[in-house]
């Protein structure tokens, strides 16, 4: 094949985000000078050109309905400059340039029930998977558990009066998603996988699932005449790794699934080593509709760091700083041999250095 006849290769992927970014933010990209906070919810950028953008923050479901949807893309066209964007956090932010749309547009967010913060030392919205509506193996609707933790800590997110900006995740499996924040609520099962024999062998392909163990605890069985799978429950750690491809090994229960909270991750190297997430709360109810025995435990230690970190100290800065004993007495929280990775493997898995002393 000659060259001439070769194609560009077809892109996939998200879409240049360019072309849909205020044009002032466009002109001045990578030339801004500096940025402020002049309120609460309100980012200011200011580019060398002279130029100015306001970004204004609102908290929203991650699963928005059309309705909501619709009402705040009138909201951008009608009070800013007809660009909005969304975070990671499900926050929206809509951008003028023009300081005296600010204060109309937030009046105009609050009114149709949005509220506004998130930014500077709040805690701003969690992070959240919503496998509940699309994921094959959630335990719990993660969903659920950040509407009712921000519905408690809304004061928190419409004020910026922690010590350092707080982001939180949760996770509605034990094994993929959350972990992107100094607070962690993931699931944790406590039992073994239950496995239905009857479906085994109609369901799963049996060698992929014994490979996806990390702990070796699966191998083939025949039982009652058929081919299935059986589990070393001594070995298991209850990971839940083998379901997504196996779904007859049934490991979300309504009791033994709980959620655990771990804390003191942090992925940015800005200011120091990124750190690990430790567990700090382990069988906690997965007690929806409003989750109120995690809500309590993450309202514990927000109380706490707030009361004793320093000025711009983050979570695991202030852990680090205080000692873990110390954050086990402060915060209240039973340390129990949970907390302890004791695990076979461990010292050659990730975990292997955040090993809790005392
Ligand atoms: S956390 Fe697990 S269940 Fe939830 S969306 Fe991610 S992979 Fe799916
Ligand atoms: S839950 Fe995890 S450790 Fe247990 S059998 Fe399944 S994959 Fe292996």
């Amino acid at each position: 094949m000659s060259m001439a006849d070769m194609r560009e290769p077809i892109e996939s992927g998200c879409p240049d985000g360019f072309q849909y970014m205020h044009p002032t933010m466009r002109k001045n990209f990578g030339q801004w000078k500096f940025h402020d906070d002049p309120q609460p919810g309100v980012l200011r950028h200011v580019a060398f050109s002279g130029d100015q953008v306001f970004t204004i923050k609102a908290g929203t479901q991650r699963i928005l309905d059309v309705f909501t949807l619709r009402t705040l893309c009138d909201i951008g066209d009608k009070f800013d400059d007809g660009f909005i964007r969304f975070t990671i956090r499900s926050n929206i932010e809509f951008i003028v340039t023009d300081e005296a749309k600010v204060q109309p547009l937030i009046s105009a967010l609050t009114d149709a029930g949005f509220i506004v913060g998130g930014t500077k030392n709040s805690v701003t919205s969690l992070s959240h998977t919503q496998g509940w509506l699309h994921c094959d193996i959630p335990g719990t609707d993660a969903s659920g558990v950040v509407k009712s933790m921000m519905d408690e800590l809304v004061g928190e997110f419409t004020a910026c009066n922690m010590p350092n900006r707080v982001h939180m995740t949760t996770s509605c499996c034990q094994i993929n998603c959350g972990g992107q924040g100094y607070i962690a609520i993931n699931v944790q099962h406590t039992k073994p996988p239950k496995i239905d024999h009857n479906l085994v062998s109609n369901v799963c392909e049996r060698p992929s699932v014994v490979a996806r163990c990390p702990v070796a605890a699966i191998r083939p069985a025949m039982v009652n005449g058929k081919p299935s799978l059986e589990v070393d429950e001594k070995k298991c750690i209850c990971c839940g790794a083998c379901f997504p491809p196996c779904p007859p090994m049934q490991i979300n229960d309504a009791e033994h699934s709980k959620l655990a909270v771990w804390i003191g991750g942090n992925h940015s190297n800005a200011r120091g080593k990124p750190t690990f997430q430790k567990l700090v709360a382990s069988g906690i109810p997965n007690n929806p509709p409003r989750w109120p025995e995690a809500t309590a435990i993450v309202k514990r230690i927000l109380k706490e760091y707030k009361a004793g970190a320093k000025d711009w100290e983050r979570i695991n800065e202030w852990v680090e700083r205080i000692g873990w004993p110390r954050f086990f007495e402060v915060t209240g929280l039973p340390f129990t041999k949970y907390h302890v990775d004791n695990w076979r493997g461990a010292r050659a898995s990730l975990n292997a250095s955040t090993h809790i002393r005392f």
